[in-house]
Parts: C-alpha cells; structure tokens; sequence
C-alpha cells in the first residue's frame, strides 16, 4: 500500500482495523531505543534487526516475514501486534506523517509545536481514520510530539550504539 497523504490539520477520530497494510511491504525504521525497548521484552535483535543503506550510515530496519513482507511481530491469526505495548515510535506514528517539507499537497500548511515547525499528513488509504466506531482521537499536538522523538531518536543511532547495546544485553543475560 503506498502512503496517500492528506493534510492533518484538524483532531481526527481513529481506529485501527488490522488490516495489516501498515505492518507489510514497508521498511520501519528501528531507533536504538525501540530495538532496546524490545529486547527487554526476551527478543533477540537478531531474529527482528535487519541493517540496511541510509545515506552516510547504517539504517536499522524491522526484520520480515518472506512470504508476504509482514512484520515478524504481526501476528497473521489476529491482525494485531504481538509488542502492541512497546513497539516503534514509527509505528505509533502511523498512520500519520511528520514532515519537515511541505510534500506538495493540496491544502497543506505548516504547523507550529514547541517552537518548530512541521507539515503533518495521514494516509487517506487508511480506512481506519475517521472511523464510524473511533477508539480515539488523534491530534496534531500528539503526532508532532512523536515525530520530534522520532526524529530526535534516529540521530542518535549509529551502529557503534547498535554494537554497544549487544554487549549491554550480552551482560543481562
Ligand atoms: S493503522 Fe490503518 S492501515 Fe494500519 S492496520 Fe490499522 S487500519 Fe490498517
Ligand atoms: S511492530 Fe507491530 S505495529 Fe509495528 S510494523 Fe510490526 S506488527 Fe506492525
């Protein structure tokens, strides 16, 4: 499913369908805190890191299943997320957007949180938002806050970190 943005400017009503788009054929960006978050939880980073390019450094991404590109920790009997209580800051974001470009969409604008400035978007194809039944509301404050942590979070991860927190999980065990 490829992410239809549509400008978030308003408090939208959501809830999630598990419908499973957002958890298969994505790369979900993993920040050092989020692999640590999981680890503590009895997962092994080696069975749900993978590593990939980004730009001048490493990416750490979720690992996959192979036969359909879902995330290892979506669980195909229920549709949910077996680490619903701690999983990625990116998957929290989901499925809204923070940018820090307009991206071009017809009636987007800027939108001020903590002194900084951001677009904010969610994807039309979602067909949980704006959902008949909502379990929540999601606001613009909430996702920009995410998207600062997020964004905060992956500058600081680096695979020197990466092979830092291995051996700091090594000695725990
Ligand atoms: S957030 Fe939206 S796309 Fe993702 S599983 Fe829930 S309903 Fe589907
Ligand atoms: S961690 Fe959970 S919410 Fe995130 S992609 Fe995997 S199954 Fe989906």
């Amino acid at each position: 499913m490829r992410f239809k943005p549509k400008p978030f400017k308003e408090p939208v009503k959501f809830r999630c369908l598990y419908c499973l788009d957002c958890c298969r054929g994505r790369f979900i960006y993993l920040t050092l805190k989020d692999i640590q978050k999981i680890a503590e939880a009895g997962y092994d980073p080696q069975d749900f890191v993978l590593m990939v390019p980004g730009g001048d450094k490493v990416r750490f991404v979720m690992a996959y299943r192979e036969w359909d590109l879902g995330c290892v920790f979506h669980d195909p009997e229920t549709g949910k997320c077996r680490i619903h209580d701690r999983n990625p800051v990116i998957c929290r974001i989901y499925p809204f957007m923070v940018s820090r470009k307009p991206l071009g969409v017809e009636g987007e604008e800027p939108f001020e949180y903590k002194g900084e400035r951001f677009w904010l978007y969610y994807d039309e194809s979602c067909p949980g938002i704006n959902s008949e039944e909502p379990e929540m509301v999601i606001t613009p404050e909430e996702i920009a806050g995410l998207g600062i942590e997020f964004e905060h979070e992956l500058e600081t991860t680096d695979m020197e970190g990466f092979l830092k927190l291995l051996e700091e999980l090594d000695r725990e065990d």
